[in-house]
């Protein structure tokens, strides 16, 4: 018999939604869902009673078995009657809310009672909701009591009815997958060096339901090391959907284009490639209500059409295709996206869609499901993740709105409360780091219950209408992470002239990467700089001695690279100014011992400024480009299009910069790379507060926050040079650390052979001795 398992929150979802896209009143409408909301009432129960219950029936349905499964908020028990609690958190003014406010929350309660009552025979259960407001935290409490058959008629007839025949579309449509898998080979006619093992290995850590970090250098084919084993999974029932998450644009080229070369194989898969809101609206504003946009106006009327129309006709749902479809529908097509991930096998997204609480795609993170995570360059997601739970709010901003409305607007007074708590915080000399600012999150609190009630009675007709919703999406932010705040938080104060801004600074997201994943079946954290790996295990919430993990080395020989170390120069702040000659003089070494391309990488603008502006001078002839802080994107393509001239350019860049990773400059566009120290981080309250934190945790702060994030730039930065088995190139690291153990501690293998020179003399020593060997084997490449 077929067999089919549906989560209870997408089956009502599915079957109820209607109507517009609106995000004017997103608070009020959806209501933030509050773990710690839910776990105040929990705590309420009495003795007996239950929380967070798994449950999963199977039921049939025409010749189909459906596993129905979900989590129960609550189960009551109160002399006799048993209560089905689903408790909702909300920001509506509770006197709004009475027994008609969501059929959602009655069906998810419905459905979830008719499974309880079938497990337990029951004849009779009840259905409470409870509504949290979250501002004056008051609750409110609506049963209703229902018999079993009644429920029973409720869950086939109006849900599952509506529902099977996408059950059935999409059971067709995994057979087919399956079958094609079954048949799939490698796309490659050999694996390379490392290759399989990496492959074998994923293949049994999914099977296994495990996690696994990997260390693999450039060259040994991550991507479709990971994707093959993968896919090779669905078939045995444990993985339904897999996620490909990339910390850049950048990677999806090298993801889709190993996709396809699957699907050339004869491999059938549903794929949706996920673009950001604002690169895919067809609008010139993301004005998100219906009556800006007319995509938003009864989008959830025509979805389900649009889905039906390109799943039956589609296989590889492109930003290019979603958007033709969406048009066909006039459904909003980012909204069309994420519902299509529902209906793929292979989701390729940013990382925020999985990890970042505002942003996540609560169809997947809320409730567990076979999916498999793969996280390409993972190094990414530590830096990444902390942002994602971190916030801010500013009185700039506060007080411009403030004037903006006017005396006579009813938040006029609410915005002065927040200005004051700025004022009062930019005063305070013994401000507190430890904890929430109470009169601020007051104040926000309140503009956010008043906000709710004036967005919801008003249209956006009012002149400051977008400014008075930017800023409550703002403060609606400060407040969901503000709901985070605990031991791994820290409150922060910047000051400047005419400014205050208060920081929520996250400083280990590690439990909440955990919590991510754990949604799924397995997952799989991979990079070329996964180094020092346990460093990366326990920042990316993994554990040693729990979890896979394996060091890989690169597959290309290494005489293919030729690496040495300056440690005659050091580059520290204080002996910086000295630095810049001897800088130069290296770097111009260095490039006059060949001709081709080369990259200089630096650890902050201003230095790599200083030593441009003395190199141009000194050398003026030599062609050279650099980078800028706010770079347009045809500027960074002209940038990068340098390489292709054959005009022998010097790249100024900076490390950790937009050009010190996931480019890939392959053959000769470029054979030398320069890295100018060890890349630490700035010193700053934010990094100070990291090492005191690890200091604390485990003793390493320092080096935690500021030794090995360095130096995983540097790695990322040399990692630009040989891209391939016939790459050739050399590698010079100007530091005197570079020479000291600790830093030498935590070389890759292949750097292993790195030669110290200790003057230009011997520098050029080394560069002629190299080339004269690789520049016979760029002639015999050259002849091929
Ligand atoms: S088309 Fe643009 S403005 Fe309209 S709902 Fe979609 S994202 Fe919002």
């Amino acid at each position: 018999m077929k067999e089919m398992t549906i989560p209870v929150r997408e089956l009502v979802e599915f079957t109820l939604r209607k109507g517009d896209i609106d995000f004017r009143y997103t608070g009020r409408q959806r209501g933030a869902q509050g773990t710690k909301a839910h776990q105040r009432i929990q705590k309420k129960y009495k003795e007996g009673d239950l929380s967070e219950v798994s449950i999963s029936r199977t039921i049939e349905y025409e010749g189909m078995n459906i596993t129905l499964q979900g989590r129960i908020d609550g189960i009551i028990f109160d002399e006799g009657q048993i209560i089905i609690d689903e408790i909702k958190s909300t920001r509506a003014p509770l006197d709004e809310i009475d027994e008609d406010f969501s059929q959602v929350h009655w069906a998810q309660g419905m459905v979830y009672a008719f499974l309880y009552s079938l497990e337990n025979n029951l004849e009779e259960i009840s259905v409470q909701l409870t509504y949290y407001q979250l501002e004056s935290k008051e609750i409110k409490r609506i049963m209703r009591d229902f018999v079993h058959d009644e429920l029973k008629e409720y869950v086939y007839e109006n849900l599952i009815k509506n529902y099977i025949k996408w059950a059935i579309m999409i059971y067709q449509w995994r057979e087919l997958r399956d079958e094609s898998i079954s048949t799939l080979s490698f796309p490659h006619d050999s694996y390379r060096v490392g290759q399989r093992k990496l492959i074998i290995s994923i293949y049994k850590t999914i099977q296994e339901q495990k996690k696994i970090f990997v260390n693999g250098p450039t060259g040994i084919g991550k991507t479709v090391s990971t994707l093959f084993p993968s896919i090779m999974s669905m078939t045995e029932g444990n993985v339904e959907k897999i996620f490909y998450l990339t910390s850049k644009n950048t990677q999806r080229e090298i993801v889709e284009s190993t996709l396809y070369s699957l699907i050339e194989k004869q491999l059938k898969v549903k794929y949706t490639s996920l673009t950001a809101k604002e690169k895919i609206c067809f609008k010139e504003q993301t004005k998100c209500n219906p009556e800006y946009c007319e995509y938003a106006k009864g989008h959830f009327d025509r979805l389900n059409e649009a889905i039906e129309d390109i799943f039956n006709n589609e296989n590889t749902y492109t930003k290019e295709l979603i958007s033709q479809y969406a048009q066909k529908h006039t459904v909003c097509p980012f909204e069309f996206s994420l519902d299509l991930t529902l209906w793929s096998d292979f989701v390729l997204c940013d990382y925020n869609y999985i990890f970042d609480p505002r942003v996540s795609l609560k169809r997947f993170t809320e409730e567990k499901g076979k999916y498999v995570f793969l996280i390409d360059e993972a190094h990414n997601l530590v830096d990444r993740s902390r942002d994602m739970y971190s916030a801010e709010l500013g009185k700039k901003q506060t007080l411009s709105l403030q004037k903006l409305i006017g005396k006579e607007h009813p938040l006029y007074k609410t915005l002065g409360k927040i200005n004051k708590a700025f004022i009062s915080i930019r005063k305070d000399e013994e401000f507190d780091k430890e904890k929430l600012p109470e009169d601020l999150m007051a104040g926000v609190n309140e503009f956010i219950y008043k906000g709710d009630k004036w967005l919801a009675q008003h249209n956006s007709e009012a002149s400051f209408y977008d400014e008075l919703l930017q800023y409550y999406f703002e403060v609606n932010n400060f407040i969901r992470i503000g709901e985070y705040y605990g031991e791994n938080y820290k409150v922060i104060k910047v000051k400047n002239k005419d400014e205050i801004i208060v920081k929520l600074v996250c400083l280990d997201s590690s439990s909440y990467i955990k919590q991510s994943v754990e949604k799924g079946v397995s997952s799989v954290f991979f990079s070329a700089t996964l180094l020092p790996m346990s460093y990366f295990i326990e920042l990316l919430g993994g554990h040693i001695n729990e979890d896979y993990h394996m060091i890989l080395e690169s597959p290309f020989p290494e005489e293919n690279g030729c690496m040495m170390i300056c440690n005659q120069i050091s580059t520290t702040y204080k002996n910086r100014q000295n630095s810049y000659e001897d800088i130069c003089q290296y770097i111009y070494h260095t490039m006059k011992a060949k001709e081709g391309n080369y990259m200089i990488f630096f650890p902050s603008y201003e230095y790599m400024e200083k030593v441009y502006d003395i190199f141009v001078q000194n050398h003026p002839e030599v062609k050279t480009a650099k980078q800028s802080k706010s770079m347009t994107e045809l500027e960074r393509k002209e940038y990068i299009d340098q390489f292709d001239l054959g005009e022998n350019i010097v790249a100024f860049a900076v490390l950790g910069g937009l050009f010190s990773e996931s480019i890939d400059l392959r053959g000769d566009r470029l054979i030398g790379v320069v890295v100018v120290s060890v890349g630490l981080p700035k010193i700053g309250e934010e990094r100070n507060l990291l090492k005191e934190y690890y200091d604390e945790i485990n003793g390493k702060g320092f080096l935690y926050a500021y030794m090995y994030p360095g130096f995983n730039k540097v790695m990322q930065g040399v990692g630009r040079v040989i891209r391939s088995e016939k790459d050739r190139g050399v590698i010079l690291l100007i530091d005197t650390r570079f020479a000291q153990y600790s830093y030498k501690n935590l070389f890759p293998k292949h750097w292993s052979k790195a030669r110290l020179v200790k003057s230009v003399g011997e520098l050029d020593e080394n560069l002629s001795e190299f080339w004269k060997v690789s520049g016979k084997l760029n002639v015999e490449r050259g002849k091929k």
